[in-house]
Parts: C-alpha cells; sequence; structure tokens
C-alpha cells in the first residue's frame, strides 16, 4: 500500500544496524534503567526460544522420541543451554518486575497516552510464559524425565524439591506444559491487535531505517510520471511504505515524547501521538484502500493530526535520535507540510511573509541582494567575481549572518580568524542566496529545488571544492542535500576548521577563567555529528561547563523547521534553554549558529538572564586579542 521508497542501498550498514540497535539494543542503553529492563527481556525471548519449539513438541508427547542427532535433540540434553534457560527465566522476571515498578511506582510522564493497559496484559503473559517454563523443568526432573543433567539447572532442580515422584505432579507437568504452550498461543493471538505488533516490525523497521545523516530530507521527484508524483502525505495513499511500518513499529515507550521540545513546553504535537495517531488512520483506512483502490481516502490533517501538530515541530530530531525502533517523526511531519503548503496552500499565515522573501530577494529577511556582503567591508576578504580564481576555501556565510546585526558579529569574527591563520578564503557575496532550508523544513519543496539547483550551479561554475559554513542549517543543506542536485563539495562547519586552525597553531588563543557553556546546535549536533570542534575552542578560550542537555541529546534553540517567522505557543522553548544554562553558573552561552545566537539573545532578554550570548568564532577573536 505504501508509496515507493529507495531504502536497499547501504546493505552493510543495514546489517550493522540491525547488529547494533536489535540484537545489541544500543539505543535502549541510552537509558540504561529501562533499557537493562527491555534487553533482558528481549534476550531472555531470543535465549529462550528453542524451549517453545520443544515444548510445542512435548505437549503432545510426555516423552516424545526426538531424531537422534537432531539440533533440538542435542540442545536440549545440554548442560549450558538448561543453565542459560534457568539464568534468564530469572533476567526476564526481573526485568517485567521493574517494569511493572517503573510504570506503577515511578509512573514516568512518557507513557502518558500509551496503552497502558495493553502493556500490563502483555508483562503478565510474558511472566506466565517464564513461570510456566521454569515449573515444567522442575517436575520433569522431579518425574526423571529431564535429558540434561539437572545440577546445570539449578533454579529448576530447586523447584523440583516442590514436587514429588508420584501421579499428581505427572498431571502437574502436564498442566504446566500445556498452560505454557497455551499462553504463547494466546499471546501471539493477540500480539497483532497490540502496540507489541513491534516485536514482529522493529526487527525490519530498523533494517530499513535511514542510513544517511538525520539532517538529510528526501527529495520530491516532480519529474516522476504524473501515476507517481508525490506532493508529501496528504492520505494514508501518500505514505511511503517505510512510513507504514512506522506507524507498526511505535511501542508507545514515550521516548520521544519525553525529549521533544515541542512538547516540554506545553504545545500540542507529541511525537508519540502523531505516530501512534498515524498507526490508528491506517488501520482504519487501509483494509478499505486494499480492497478498494479507489477509496476516497481521507486527508490525513486534520482527521489523524492536527494542523497545530503539523506545525509545532522544530525538526531537531530528538524523536528520531531517542526512538529505539528507528521511526523517522521528521519525515511524517514535513510530507505533512509538503501536501499542506503545495497542495492545499495551508500553512501559519505568520510564516508568509518569508516565503514571500525567500521566492522574492533570495533570503528570508527580504533585504536586496546587493548588500549582502555589506558587512564584510574593510575585512579585505575576496568576493569571487564570475571567471574568478577559486579559492581554497569558499565562506558560505548564509542570510542570517549576512543581514542580522547579532549574527553578523560571527561572519565578521570567521572571516577576521581564517585571514589572520592565512586561509585562501572567499565569499560569493550577492551571489550567494538562500540555501532554500526554511522553505524545505516548511514543506514548500518546489522553492527549495529551484535554490538548491541556482546555488550548485553557481558554486559549481565557481570551480568551488570546499565550503565552510558557520549557520549549521546551510552546512547540513550543503553536505548532506545538495548532493541530490549534483553538489558535492568537502563541507565543514567554521567550529572544524577554527579547531583545526587552533591544533595546528595557526591561531594560538590563550584562555582566561571565564565559565563558558556551550549550546549545541540540533543541526550541527545530533543531524550532523559536531561535537568535539566546538568543546576544543570553548576549552581553549575559556573554562568548559556542560549543560544537563548536550551533544547529541541537546535541547532545541526553538529556531528549527522555519520555527523562526513563526508565533511559538505554549511556553517559549528558547527561554527554557536559557534557564537551563544559566543552571551551570557560568556567564558565557558560546554558540555555533547565527539562528541559536538570535533565540538564546532573545530568551536572555526575556528572561532577563545574566549571560552573554557569543558565537565561539568571536569568543576566539577576543582569546586571540587576549594573547
Ligand atoms: S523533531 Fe523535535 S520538535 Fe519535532 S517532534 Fe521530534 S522532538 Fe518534537
Ligand atoms: S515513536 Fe519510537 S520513541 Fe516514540 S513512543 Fe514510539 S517507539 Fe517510543
Amino acid at each position: 500500500m505504501g508509496a515507493p521508497l529507495e531504502r536497499f542501498d547501504d546493505l552493510p550498514k543495514r546489517v550493522e544496524n540491525e547488529a547494533t540497535i536489535v540484537l545489541g539494543q544500543r539505543k535502549l542503553f541510552q537509558r540504561v534503567g529501562p533499557g537493562l529492563v527491555h534487553a533482558f527481556i528481549f534476550w531472555g525471548f531470543v535465549v529462550l526460544f528453542p524451549t517453545i519449539v520443544i515444548a510445542a513438541i512435548y505437549v503432545v508427547d510426555r516423552e516424545p522420541a526426538l531424531p537422534a542427532g537432531s539440533p533440538l535433540a542435542w540442545l536440549e540434553s545440554q548442560g549450558w543451554f538448561a543453565l542459560l534457560v534457568d539464568v534468564f527465566c530469572v533476567l526476564v522476571l526481573v526485568g517485567i518486575a521493574a517494569a511493572f515498578w517503573i510504570r506503577k511506582v515511578q509512573r514516568p510522564r512518557r507513557f502518558e497516552g500509551s496503552h497502558l493497559g495493553e502493556a500490563d496484559l502483555i508483562l503478565a503473559l510474558i511472566a506466565g510464559i517464564v513461570s510456566t517454563l521454569l515449573l515444567w523443568h522442575a517436575s520433569q526432573i522431579a518425574l526423571g524425565l529431564n535429558e540434561w543433567p539437572a545440577v546445570w539447572s539449578p533454579l529448576s532442580d530447586a523447584l523440583s524439591g516442590l514436587f514429588g515422584d508420584n501421579t499428581s505432579t505427572e498431571v502437574l507437568e502436564r498442566v504446566f506444559v500445556w498452560g505454557h504452550v497455551l499462553i504463547i498461543l494466546s499471546f501471539l493471538v493477540y500480539l497483532p491487535y497490540s502496540k507489541h505488533l513491534h516485536i514482529a516490525t522493529a526487527g525490519p523497521n530498523v533494517f530499513f531505517g535511514r542510513t544517511r545523516a538525520n539532517g538529510h530530507l528526501e527529495p520530491l521527484d516532480f519529474d516522476a510520471p504524473d501515476e507517481e508524483i508525490r506532493f508529501g502525505a496528504g492520505t494514508v495513499t501518500d505514505i511511503t511504505w517505510k512510513g507504514i511500518l512506522d506507524t507498526m513499529s511505535c511501542t508507545e515507550c514515550g521516548r520521544c515524547q519525553d525529549v521533544c521540545p515541542a512538547y516540554a513546553t506545553g504545545k500540542e504535537l507529541s511525537p508519540k501521538l502523531l505516530i501512534m495517531n498515524l498507526r490508528d488512520h491506517v488501520f482504519a483506512e487501509g483494509p478499505q484502500v486494499l480492497r478498494d483502490g479507489a477509496f476516497n481516502a481521507t486527508p490525513l490533517v486534520p482527521n489523524a493530526v492536527s494542523d497545530d501538530v503539523v506545525w509545532d515541530c522544530v525538526t531537531c530530531g530528538a524523536c528520531v535520535h531517542e526512538c529505539p525502533v528507528s521511526i523517522e517523526h521528521v519525515d511524517h511531519i514535513v510530507d505533512l507540510r509538503r501536501h499542506l503548503v503545495m497542495v492545499d496552500s495551508r500553512f501559519p499565515a505568520e510564516s508568509e511573509p518569508m516565503l514571500r522573501d525567500v521566492e522574492r530577494s533570495g533570503n528570508p529577511w527580504g533585504k536586496p541582494q546587493d548588500t549582502r556582503a555589506d558587512w564584510a567591508e574593510g575585512l579585505g576578504v575576496r568576493v569571487l567575481e564570475p571567471g574568478s580564481r577559486a579559492p581554497e576555501v569558499l565562506y558560505w556565510v548564509g542570510c542570517a549572518a549576512s543581514f542580522d546585526e547579532r549574527a553578523r558579529l560571527s561572519a565578521e569574527s570567521t572571516v577576521k580568524l581564517l585571514l589572520a591563520a592565512r586561509v585562501d578564503v572567499a565569499i560569493l557575496g550577492p551571489r550567494e542566496s538562500c540555501t532554500g532550508d526554511p522553505a524545505r523544513r516548511m514543506g514548500n519543496e518546489y522553492v527549495f529545488q529551484s535554490f538548491a539547483e541556482q546555488n550548485v550551479a553557481t558554486l559549481n561554475e565557481a570551480g568551488v571544492t570546499k565550503i565552510v559554513a558557520s549557520c549549521p542549517h546551510c552546512f547540513n543543506t550543503l553536505a548532506n542535500e545538495y548532493p541530490d542536485f549534483g553538489g558535492r563539495y568537502e563541507v565543514v562547519h567554521h567550529t572544524e576548521l577554527l579547531a583545526e586552525l587552533v591544533s595546528q597553531r595557526r591561531l594560538r588563543p590563550a584562555a582566561d577563567d571565564e565559565a563558558i557553556t556551550y549550546h549545541d546546535s540540533c543541526y550541527l549536533a545530533r543531524h550532523n555529528d559536531v561535537l568535539s570542534a566546538p568543546r576544543e575552542l570553548v576549552a581553549a578560550v575559556g573554562q568548559p561547563l556542560e549543560m544537563a542537555r548536550n551533544g547529541k541529546r541537546t535541547f532545541c534553540c526553538g529556531a528549527g523547521g522555519a520555527h523562526m517567522w513563526m508565533e511559538e505557543r505554549g511556553s517559549a522553548i528558547n527561554e527554557e534553554r536559557v534557564r537551563e544554562a544559566a543552571e551551570t553558573g557560568a556567564g558565557t552561552l558560546a554558540v555555533a549558529c547565527p539562528f541559536c545566537t538570535i533565540m538564546l539573545d532573545d530568551g536572555v532578554r526575556q528572561t532577563e538572564t545574566d549571560l552573554r550570548v557569543v558565537d565561539l568564532s568571536t569568543l576566539l577573536v577576543e582569546a586571540l586579542e587576549r594573547e
């Protein structure tokens, strides 16, 4: 039923993801306690799987003649396997007890909106499966029916003391094995109707998860034949097959909801409920679509998801990073936006000027393009004219640093530093235009693609091979999205290049004792793994202090997903982040993104916090002047 999507490439990475995320439970271990609980139960089922097959045979014959030399007969006789079974039965029971404790005593907020009754029933069924297995093995030992040396299964052996070698035990042995098999069969029947469908779907969902950078969005193909062309997701028939698999893989664990800045600040969006609501819609309309292709499927917005939910998202990717089964929430949200914007012309009214300015002026500030390089006057940086010699490094300034007064300072500092280190650098000046990122994150793929094609043509004509960008959004688009349009360059963030120049001693900053806390931009840290270079710079200029949420688990500044140009409902994301920064006791809040600079500076003013928001490049200039 799903729309096409290419997810059969990059097999080695897919196999690695399956091994680490599914078998190794890597993403679940991002939270150690709940991760261990799930791992005990999951690994328990992997180890105990052969006992299910063995029980299914013994249920019809107390002493079956398993073919000599068959793998099952061999396994059943192995003491080490009996020991593993005992150990994992205990671990599964410990896991279930801990899961009940978390759900009934701790009651974390992440479970709000999940089907808690279903989870209780499933946990009880699993406890029943494991308990009956132990009791069955114990009764077998009591009757002398065990094929394995009893001493290797100490728990079952100890429990066998509860039973004598008599007729009652013979009856109980039948009761336990039948109970065991019947609970498993009930479990299998219930599975597809519950959130535990993920037992069947999570493995494939992880395998077909994205292997490219999280910040990359799949382009729409406007040249596709009419019957294949997609304008995002309007109804269930537009959701890609991976998107449908996503909806059926959700475990309702709420890890995504727990880290979502929109949810944390009282907005309607919960990434968990978004996926659950899409799933309910797919189940409600999918069978009819499969039966009758002409069925008039109803719009996803507002029937499955409200308009506000679609526009609340800042595309920070915290949900995707956290999700243990590789669900891709941002792709769902952007696909919903694409349909609303390009087909229904429906989007928040306050963002209309931004889209208009990008289209008309080539930047969301609506400023004339010929003033784009005004900030660089007197700095001595070369502005590339058509036909000029290509520089070693092209500095992609971005719209914010070109036109916003506060963000301009970072562009000036970056250029000063690169020239001081004798880097052969140049800028495009008026020939640079918006990368199209805000239009794309708003859902206007047409506008994005026209800017992508125009910028790639300019960069290729200029012979550019290496780009340094100070805006993480530009960085992400240039590095991860322009290759889809023929633009392949080595792209680095300005913090990476500056850290390299410091390590090569081409820049020699002197650190002082100012306490600095660094705010990771989502599009730098989480979407693109740039974590260490900014920290090296902080350590080179002052005394680093980490915020509680940092690195790949950073908290958004509130500007992503084109939210720089949208009204915010609920409490302000930037103010929440500023309060967290202030809790470190630092006097300086270092940033590496012009949007973070603007948003957090606004947050400092609103909360009247005593913090100086400043780009790392400017801190580095100050540290050089100190030397
Ligand atoms: S991308 Fe960020 S804002 Fe959007 S749903 Fe995920 S966590 Fe929430
Ligand atoms: S989307 Fe992922 S993280 Fe969110 S509730 Fe579902 S499984 Fe958990």
